[in-house]
């Protein structure tokens, strides 16, 4: 259905609202990707944590959406970052996942206000669902180049081990002590043929706060958390957390969609017809 929604749905090779290229994509898998995308002309400052805006020109109509940045502003030679799933039925993943590399964008921003706190020292708990992982990486490595890196302990829940992006960076700055880190991913279908040989935590990351925060001693004085992604796990951690003492300014969030909404509705093409044949 993707490919017959992309192909009713072209995309403008050039267009006026194009500032900015696709400079580089690198697929995890058929749903999961990196997108770099840069400026043509002078790059913008951001915060780790912080958004961006994207989109592409599709019949005469500039379709976007806003993205975390997983790139640090430290490092811009490729352009910045963006970690994304592919949404079935949504209007501007569809497109995106059909782009090559050259292909002009439109950018805009940098937006939003989850963003680290100045000069904390406490143990940043960063908790997201899928990409929402992407503004902790952001975070993380900005932290590195300016040689304070923070204390952090990384919980983040995928459906299946494949879609634990960032797993390799974390798995080794956890080993090698490169960056203060304690990774704990967990998956939420242990049972499924493509989880086989999983053997870390099981389940949607918001069922193991507790056990996760009494393992590693979290305490309200002794820690903040960040969380990202799927509304629904986000307010559930929230509850968890809430539950657990935390004052609701130690609990920072960042929700890619409204709770309760679903993919917005795409246009449906009938079987047998050719969506590039003319409309009538
Ligand atoms: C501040 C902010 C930052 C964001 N950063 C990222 C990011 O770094 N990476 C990213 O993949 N998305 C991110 N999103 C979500 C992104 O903006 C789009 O909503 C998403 O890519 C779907 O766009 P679409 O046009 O294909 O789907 P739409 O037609 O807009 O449908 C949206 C619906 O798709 C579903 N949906 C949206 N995002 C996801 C997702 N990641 N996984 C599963 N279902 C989803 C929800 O039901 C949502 O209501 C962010 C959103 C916000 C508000």
């Amino acid at each position: 259905m993707t490919d017959l929604l992309s192909a009713a749905r072209p995309i403008a090779a050039e267009s006026s609202f194009y500032n900015a290229v696709l400079t580089r994509r690198v697929d995890q898998h058929g749903s999961l990707a990196f997108f770099w995308v840069a400026y043509t002309g002078t790059p913008v400052d951001f915060q780790p944590g912080q958004y961006l805006t994207i989109g592409v020109e599709s019949n005469g109509k500039l379709v976007q959406r806003p993205y975390s940045v997983a790139s640090s502003p430290r490092e811009v030679a490729d352009g910045y970052e963006f970690y994304v799933r592919l949404v079935d039925g949504g209007l501007f993943t569809p497109l995106l996942w059909q782009l090559e590399v050259g292909q002009g964008m439109s950018m805009k921003g940098p937006k939003g206000k989850f963003v680290l706190e100045p000069d904390d020292d406490r143990i940043h708990v960063f908790i997201s669902s899928g990409t929402g992982i992407a503004p902790f990486i952001s975070m993380m490595k900005t932290l590195l180049v300016d040689g304070a890196p923070r204390r952090a302990v990384i919980l983040h829940g995928v459906s299946y081990a494949e879609d634990l992006g960032y797993r390799d960076l974390l798995e080794a700055w956890q080993a090698s002590g490169g960056y203060p880190v304690t990774y704990v991913p967990t998956v939420s279908r242990p049972a499924a043929p493509d989880n086989a040989g999983w053997t870390g935590r099981t389940g949607r990351v918001e069922t193991i706060i507790n056990d996760a925060y009494d393992d590693l001693g979290l305490t309200t004085d002794g820690s903040i958390a960040y969380i990202c992604g799927n509304p629904d796990m986000i307010l559930a951690v929230e509850e968890t957390l809430q539950g657990r003492g935390f004052p609701e300014e130690q609990i920072k969030k960042e929700l890619y969609w409204p709770k309760g909404k679903a993919p917005t509705a795409a246009p449906r093409i009938p079987a047998g017809v050719d969506p590039a044949a003319p409309q009538q």
